[in-house]
């Protein structure tokens, strides 16, 4: 049997070791220390705007995104619908209410003709939103300036989750700074990793000090332990956070490699659909996806690949189709089930050898012959 190709595997530039043993030298092995606050810089000056509080996880930034928004119990919260379950669920942890709006068929992202009918809606039963998260799926940005201005009009804080999408930039501006608050995640399987991790981006270092105390059991100035908040354990460890800046010394190099997949891997299969690049995006290509004619090609085609040792995936099984949120609202069509329906995202990892990758396109071509 040949060795298994895998969708996105966890890949060391080198020097991340280095900053583990300067953590283990120091004994700083704790969630605080010079790593976690390296980290934070490294990832601020990347993203050239906003100021950046590293947590657990993205789940937990999506969280503190809310807490920070103030969003309670019985609150509506609008939400892509085509994404990872991670998006949706801090809502819940909140007792507010997912209402699910479909994507469009230029990015897959949030269709702002569905959120502005979602938003108008709402308030048309007395129930504004109290946010809006918005997903760069696969690392291509949303048409994030209409959607922020739609969110401004409505003075809807707006929460970008950019977990897939570090390195992506739209007008040049990089994700995750477009957002009243952004989302980053380092899980094993994202473009850097610290081995899981995740960070949240605030406009201003005063936000970010408010999510880090929140994170650390938003313990208040004293000598005891004194609370006047609930807070959380979501801070980054420094060990972890060694890794991360290990990582963010090749990460435009892991973007670059990516998109070379997604050119090959397109220039070899020009038969199927491919996510184009709109002129104003750079995406990181996190995943190279494709859509096939139909459920029971794409299936055809998994499988097939599978029997190769190669692992691939259908793209996200929306929110609103979940037995967990069916009983919530949803406003839009059928574009973000159908690319459920007929998507694979296949292996697109920056460790991804070349012949590896030859391995990928002869598969495909010979389950689609
Ligand atoms: C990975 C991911 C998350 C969650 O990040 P974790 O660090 O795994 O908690 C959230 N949203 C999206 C779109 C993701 O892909």
């Amino acid at each position: 049997m040949s060795t298994k190709i895998w969708l996105s595997s966890p890949h060391m530039g080198g020097s991340e070791i280095q900053f583990i043993q300067d953590a283990f030298d120091a004994n700083w092995i704790a969630p605080l220390g010079p790593n976690v606050d390296g980290f934070e810089q490294d990832l601020a000056n990347y993203l050239a705007s906003g100021s950046v509080a590293a947590l657990s996880s993205g789940t937990a930034a999506l969280h503190l995104a809310l807490v920070l928004a103030e969003v309670g119990p019985g609150d509506e919260v609008l939400c892509q619908s085509f994404t990872f379950s991670a998006s949706a669920n801090p809502i819940r942890y909140q007792q507010a209410i997912p209402v699910f709006v479909d994507s469009e068929e230029h990015t897959w992202n949030m269709c702002p003709d569905a959120l502005d009918e979602a938003i108008l809606d709402r308030i048309a039963q007395g129930k504004k939103p109290k946010a809006c998260i918005v997903v760069h799926l696969y690392g291509m940005p949303a048409q994030i300036d209409r959607l922020q201005a739609i969110c401004q009009h409505h003075n809807i804080p707006l929460i970008e989750d950019a977990a897939e999408a570090l390195g992506s930039t739209f007008q040049g501006k990089a994700l995750g700074t477009w957002g009243d608050f952004g989302v980053l995640s380092f899980n094993g399987n994202k473009i850097i990793t610290t081995s899981g991790g995740g960070a949240l981006v605030c406009p201003t270092p005063e936000l970010a000090q408010k999510a880090r105390f929140l994170a650390t059991q938003a313990r208040d100035a004293a000598p005891h332990y004194q609370h006047s908040h609930v807070g959380y354990n979501y801070r980054m460890s420094n060990i972890a956070a060694g890794i991360g800046r290990g990582q963010m010394q090749v990460l435009d190099e892991w973007v670059s490699r990516r998109r070379a997949h997604h050119t090959a891997y397109q220039a070899a299969l020009p038969e199927l659909d491919w996510l184009p690049e709109p002129p104003e995006a750079f995406s990181n290509r996190w995943l190279s996806c494709c859509l096939f004619s139909d459920f029971e090609q794409r299936e055809h085609v998994r499988l097939h690949l599978e029997s190769l040792n190669i692992e691939s995936r259908p793209l996200w099984k929306p929110m609103h189709l979940q037995p967990i949120f069916a009983e919530y609202p949803f406003y839009g069509g059928r574009v973000c089930s159908d690319l459920f329906a007929r998507g694979l995202c296949l292996p697109s990892g920056s460790n991804l050898s070349l012949d590896d990758r030859k391995r990928v396109v002869d598969g495909i071509q010979r389950a689609i012959k």
